[in-house]
């Protein structure tokens, strides 16, 4: 299989909290490796939410095309 190439561009996902809307939720621990979890915290309120797999904020690649 030949290499192929494209160009893409770099977007940072946030996720607004849910109890306030103000803050953005940060990481506030490791990992869970067996279920997934990972908890979170609002930078604002400290409203505790925890995420599945995901973890914010990020930054996520995609194509010049794509949508966002
Ligand atoms: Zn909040």
């Amino acid at each position: 299989m030949p290499e192929l190439k494209r160009e893409v561009k770099s977007v940072e996902v946030n996720y607004l909290c849910d109890a306030c809307g103000k803050g953005m939720m940060a990481r506030a621990g490791e990992m869970d490796r067996q279920t997934g979890e990972i908890e979170h915290r609002c930078l604002i309120c400290d409203h505790q939410q925890t995420f599945l797999w995901s973890e914010y904020p990020r930054i996520d690649y995609v194509g010049l095309d794509e949508k966002i």
